[in-house]
Order: C-alpha cells, then structure tokens, then sequence
C-alpha cells in the first residue's frame, strides 16, 4: 500500500508485528486514508520501530508515553487520522496510568497493542501480559504473578471500544482494525502478535486453536453486560470487537476541538510558550 516505507523492518523473520502492521496499512488505505493525513505514534520495544516502516507522518515517543503524545497531536491537529502503537511491555507497564486516562478521555484514536506477552527488544524478560509460571529470564522459576487483563481494565476506565485482534488472521485483523478507525472515540484493539525468538508458549498455533472468532458466536458488541462477562472469563480468548459504544461522542467532539490548532491559543502561559519557542 502506499503506506509501506522503503525501509526494510529489522524485526526478526516471522516476528507477528509484520501482519499487525500491514493490517493497520490495509485498515488506514480502506478506510480513505493516506499517509498526508496519517500519523503514527509509537512507543519503545519491537513495535516502536513501526513508525519507521510506515510511509506516514510518525513519533517514536518515549518509553510508555505513546498515548500522551497521540493525545496532543489529535487535540492540535484533529484533521489527522491517528494511530497510536506499542507493545505489552510499553502500554500496561511503564504506559498503564497513560492508558486508563487516555480510555476515560476518549479522543478519537485507535490504540493498537501488539501483545507478545513477553519483552522482545530486550531479550526476553517477563512483561504485564506474561503468563503465571512462564519462566524467562527474570522469572527463572516462573512468573509468580497473574497477568494483567487489558481489556479488563479498559472497560473499568471506561472505553467505548474495545477489540481484540491476531495479527495472522489477516483479513479479521484488518476487518477490527478498520472498525477501530471508523469508532467516534477511543479505539483499543489489543492485538496477539507472536515473538518467535523469545516466547514459546504464546505462539501462532496457541493462537490459531484457542481463539474464538466472535463472529462465529453471534457476539452482539453492543451489550456490555456480555462483553463484560467475556472479558473476565479467563478460560478463553476472544478474537474480535468486543465492546462499542455506537453512542460515543469524542472528547474532542464533546469540547468544541474540531479546528485544527495553527497558533498557540491565547491565554496559554508565557512560560510554555517561551518554551515552545526554544524548541522551535
Ligand atoms: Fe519480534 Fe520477538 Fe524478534 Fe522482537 S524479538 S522482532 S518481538 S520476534
């Protein structure tokens, strides 16, 4: 798509953050996008390089602070399409206070996770999503937490949609991806997108034979009390939207932010601004 740098990715050969990006490529193209009204926010880990492989306008923020940084480039420049991207370790770790708060705001983004459960770009160490007992090489006897649920914190903070995607199913992948982007609000799709170096339990055949397509349940998104039920039933794992809003409103439509920001807004403290003026 036109949303293919010529960079060539340095993830490892297999690595899922291939199919979650081209998915998001696909969804941006589908959607009647293009890379002069796109830009990707991304974190630190694997994923972070993402913004370097996608022809579009891109941050590599810092470690954890993806979502802030998406949240300002929206709220100046709502125009825009934004995605923002980051890995388990990134969002639910050192980014989780980042994330309930940019859930409960509901600017109009689409959060992609790419959900490994495991940190790749360091060598392997345990992360938020890890399972109990996987043994890495912080937790040689095994992790002797639970993991986070992620979506189960984003409906307690209150989001207006919440999916849950693999980045091998390229079609499906897309298909929620688009959905994503289409949602009026904030948009999470935590996404399975395997590390083939460092996790041997979480794997593309976990994946293939344990998900189950909300699609093939009948699944309505709409009902809460059911997506609520589905997000905390941990002997199972769902592909697919979970949870929307068709009601919700984004921030910034909710706050009169609908022009783009060309000058610093009157009233802004001369302190910031001398600031911004350094930088610039
Ligand atoms: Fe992908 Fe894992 Fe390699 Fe990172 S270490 S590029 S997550 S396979």
């Amino acid at each position: 798509t036109d949303f293919k740098s010529d960079k060539q990715p340095t993830w490892c050969p297999g690595c899922g953050d291939f199919g979650t990006m081209n998915g998001m490529m696909k969804a941006l193209a589908e959607t009647g996008n293009d890379p002069d009204n796109t830009f990707v926010v991304a974190g630190i880990g694997c994923s972070g390089k993402i913004g370097t492989y996608m022809h579009s306008y891109a941050l590599h923020g810092v470690h954890g602070r993806a979502l802030p940084v998406g949240t300002g480039v929206k709220l100046a420049n709502p125009d825009l399409e934004v995605m923002v991207a980051g890995g388990d370790g990134d969002g639910y770790s050192i980014g989780a206070g980042h994330f309930v708060h940019a859930v409960r705001r509901n600017v109009d983004m689409t959060y992609v996770v790419m959900d490994n459960r495991i940190y790749g770009l360091t060598k392997g160490q345990a992360s938020p999503t890890s399972r109990e007992d996987f043994e890495t090489s912080t937790t040689p006897d095994g992790s002797k937490q639970p993991p986070v649920n992620p979506m189960a914190l984003a409906l307690a903070a209150g989001a207006t949609f919440i999916a849950q995607s693999f980045s091998s199913d390229a079609l499906r992948h897309q298909e929620i991806i688009q959905k994503a982007i289409e949602h009026d609000g904030f948009a999470f799709v935590n996404t399975f997108s395997p590390c083939v170096t460092f996790n041997d339990v979480d794997t593309y055949d976990y994946f293939r034979d344990s998900l189950v397509d909300l699609d093939d349940e009948g699944h309505d998104p709409t009902d809460y009390d059911a997506a609520k039920d589905m997000i905390l039933d941990s002997s199972k794992e769902y592909m697919g939207v979970i949870y929307q809003d068709e009601e919700s409103v984004s921030y910034e439509e909710q706050h009169g932010l609908t022009e783009n920001m060309s000058e610093i807004p009157d009233g802004a403290p001369e302190d910031a601004m001398d600031l911004v003026r350094e930088f610039y």
